[in-house]
């Protein structure tokens, strides 16, 4: 991309809700079922068939809207977006238009170490559609579990100017989203997905250029390459004299390329009206007011709060609070373990690396707040060594016993009686004449040799404090 042109970049973003059943009729939402197990007349959009709106998603979406700092429409009307394809069975699909549950809001988020703000335009309900399965060696198979399955639709301003703020946004989005527990975020099986409107000017223009669209990408790193590519596409027909087209793009994530799919289209193209099915939605004041009552502390206020509360580093706080859980795991840990460096350091190293190695999430993960607090009373009291606490960590995670029962089991209390350490340093010593010799004529740099030997010798349960003492004690005469 030359700097003479900057990208005026806005994502729309499709989130499938959370609830267990679909938006306008009672069947079950569950991914990886036996095609078209999941439906019924209305998902369907058999004749006479009438939808009746699922309200846990209008609660989730309200939701969404409040945490994005979101006005609340009293009244939104939904309305029918008509269009044929074949795994949409009606013809049509239930959206809003004109007349959103949620209007304008903002998202913050940090790029490149600063504080960025991106407006939200609205926040709207609307089904799914269907699934083609191609089917090889030709053809073509339908499945309509997903018709009806709630979606909000999140449609940003066009406030991003690069592709690595654009993936910014979307991972902000996605963490808030997880965060309220209105959508898993899972991008791969579609939960979450990400149309990019996008177009260029030359740098230091206010006036906007013809923008094009790219869809199916289905991650952040595809939304950052099919930008980068639509930049790049722009720029040559620009800078080869040409005009750009409305169009809509393919993101192919195998081949890594945009494929030209069709010219877009205009709201036009869609002939919306108001669903004569159902009734404009009204939400009243007070339930807006209960729903936002139930807002959970939100991502960066609870960083800032870890950072002042628990003295932690940034660093810190963006792991730790990069979940919702396992913030909570952080602190329900912490209000009993006291050193909240320490319970951090743990939670970092020993209970993410372990996730990440099971793939498992904290919610189910084997060692409870209480449990961890347990362990790290024991090491901060000296009874284990903090090398013989990540072996204990592990057997806890295996057996799902505490840690005093673990500590016995293995016999791993810490040995902090000075005779038995003398005994053991002698041995050591007597093993390492060589290294001993030099060390009395003043290498005092093999004290730390010889407490690894120690350690090693006594299998960890070695105190390690006492024993650097006793070492030095002996070999600086
Ligand atoms: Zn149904």
């Amino acid at each position: 991309m030359s700097s003479r042109y900057e990208p005026v970049i806005g994502l729309e973003v499709h989130a499938q809700l959370l609830t267990k059943s679909k938006i306008y009729c009672g069947c079950p939402v569950a991914y990886g079922e036996e095609p078209n197990t999941l439906v019924c007349p209305v998902c369907l959009g058999l004749p006479g068939s009438l939808p009746v709106l699922n309200e846990r998603a209008v609660e989730m979406a309200v939701k969404t809207g409040l945490a994005m700092g979101c006005s609340i429409a009293p009244e939104s009307v939904f309305s029918r977006k008509n269009y044929f394809y074949p795994d949409a069975p009606r013809n049509y699909q239930i959206s809003m238009y004109d007349r959103p549950l949620c209007g304008e809001g903002r998202l913050e988020f940090e790029f490149e170490g600063e504080r960025r703000v991106v407006c939200i335009e609205r926040i709207h309900l609307e089904d799914d559609a269907g699934k083609l399965v191609h089917v090889e060696g030709g053809g073509s198979l339908v499945d309509f579990n997903r018709c009806g399955v709630p979606l909000i639709e999140i449609v940003s301003g066009p406030d991003m100017r690069s592709p690595g703020e654009a993936a910014a946004y979307l991972t902000m989005l996605r963490r808030l989203l997880r965060w309220l527990g209105v959508c898993d975020g899972n991008m791969e099986e579609g939960s979450l997905r990400c149309d990019v409107n996008i177009s260029i000017r030359p740098e230091g223009s206010t006036t906007l250029g013809t923008r094009t669209e790219i869809k199916n990408l289905n991650s952040i790193k595809a939304v950052e390459m099919g930008i980068r590519w639509e930049m790049e596409r722009q720029r040559r027909v620009l800078e080869g004299g040409g005009e750009i087209i409305q169009v809509t793009n393919l993101w192919d994530a195998a081949k890594k390329r945009l494929v030209t799919m069709r010219r877009k289209e205009y709201a036009h193209d869609y002939r919306y009206f108001p669903e004569p099915d159902l009734l404009p939605l009204t939400v009243e004041a007070g339930r807006v007011k209960v729903i936002g009552e139930k807002l959970p502390e939100l991502p960066l206020d609870r960083e800032k709060r870890f950072r002042d509360e628990y003295g932690l580093s940034a660093y810190d706080v963006a792991v730790l609070c990069a979940e919702r859980g396992v913030s909570d795991y952080f602190e329900e840990t912490a209000a009993l373990a006291g050193d909240a460096k320490t319970v951090s350091n743990w939670i970092m190293r020993e209970v993410l690396g372990e996730m990440k190695n099971t793939g498992g999430c904290i919610e189910e993960f084997p060692l409870t707040p209480p449990m961890l607090a347990g362990l790290l009373e024991l090491v901060a009291r000296g009874a284990i060594s903090g090398s013989a606490g990540t072996d204990v960590f592990r057997e806890m995670i295996r057996t799902g016993d505490d840690a005093g029962a673990v500590v016995e089991q293995l016999g791993l209390e810490q040995i902090s009686g000075e005779e038995d350490l003398a005994r053991i340093v002698d041995e050591t010593i007597a093993a390492h004449p060589e290294e001993a010799a030099r060390c009395r004529e003043g290498r005092t740099q093999l004290i730390g040799f010889f407490v690894g030997q120690v350690m090693k010798r006594s299998r960890g349960k070695a105190n390690p404090k006492l024993t650097g003492e006793i070492i030095r004690k002996k070999l600086e005469g």
